[in-house]
């Protein structure tokens, strides 16, 4: 059992499970290289509904299970010190359209930003793409904590996606676990970077839907989801 899981037990916090999680694969996001700096944010849905997500503006090295605030699907903060990151009306908006979703992860990951200050959604020139659907659809770009933001977010994440570029902004990946959702984050900044690679020396072949929605069917067999 890692460091963070022992702290929960010896400290038995509400939602302890989640927050040690949050606190563990934001970590693990800017030693990715998913991030930079304090930028991005993470949540994980409890059992009880409430979302324990990071703390806004805190290095994620510095942040430990019982620094992780819990909010409200409504965005009402009821736990924790720290205020909750200024993402939190995206997160909880995703969380109240999408029942299946149990976590979301935001990213400024830089080869899938970088599609994102195109506007410009990525294909399915890798078959990686299937970690979010037939392609990375774009979410319109709106002031970063906004809830307009928010209502981008859930346009371009529909029913199916498990993933979306923000405009201007970065990446948003969703799964049923932080730890999951954190995969397709990395998944996306793959695909965005062999898409970029090949774009720049010719012209990348695009699978066809049906290829990819076949690939989709056996995935989460594939990941050990079932
Ligand atoms: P927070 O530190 O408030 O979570 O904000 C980071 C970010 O990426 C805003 O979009
Ligand atoms: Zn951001």
């Amino acid at each position: 059992m890692d460091k963070y899981l022992n702290d929960v037990m010896a400290e038995e916090l509400v939602l302890g499970e989640e927050r040690a999680a949050v606190a563990k694969f934001g970590r693990e996001m800017l030693d990715k290289g998913l991030t930079e700096g304090v930028g991005g944010n993470l949540s994980q849905r409890g059992a009880d509904g409430k979302v324990a997500i990071s703390p806004s503006g805190i290095p994620y090295g510095r942040i430990d299970a019982e620094d992780v605030p819990i909010v409200t699907t409504d965005a009402e903060h009821v736990e924790g010190e720290l205020d909750p990151s200024s993402e939190t009306p995206m997160h909880t908006m995703i969380y109240r359209e999408r029942p299946d979703v149990g976590a979301i992860v935001h990213t400024h990951s830089p080869y899938a930003t970088t599609f994102a200050a195109l506007g410009e959604e990525i294909p399915a020139s890798h078959y990686l793409v299937e970690f979010v659907g037939t392609e990375i659809p774009v979410a319109k770009f709106d002031l970063p904590g906004s809830e307009e933001l928010g209502q981008h977010a859930v346009d371009a994440l529909g029913d199916e996606y498990n993933g979306c570029l923000l405009q201007n902004h970065g990446v948003i990946a969703v799964g049923d676990t932080v730890e999951h959702a954190l995969e397709t984050a990395q998944m996306i900044e793959y695909t965005a970077r062999i898409h970029y690679q090949a774009r720049n020396i010719g012209d990348p072949i695009v699978l066809d839907d049906e290829e990819i929605e076949a690939l989709i069917e056996g995935l989460d067999e594939y990941r050990n989801l079932k």
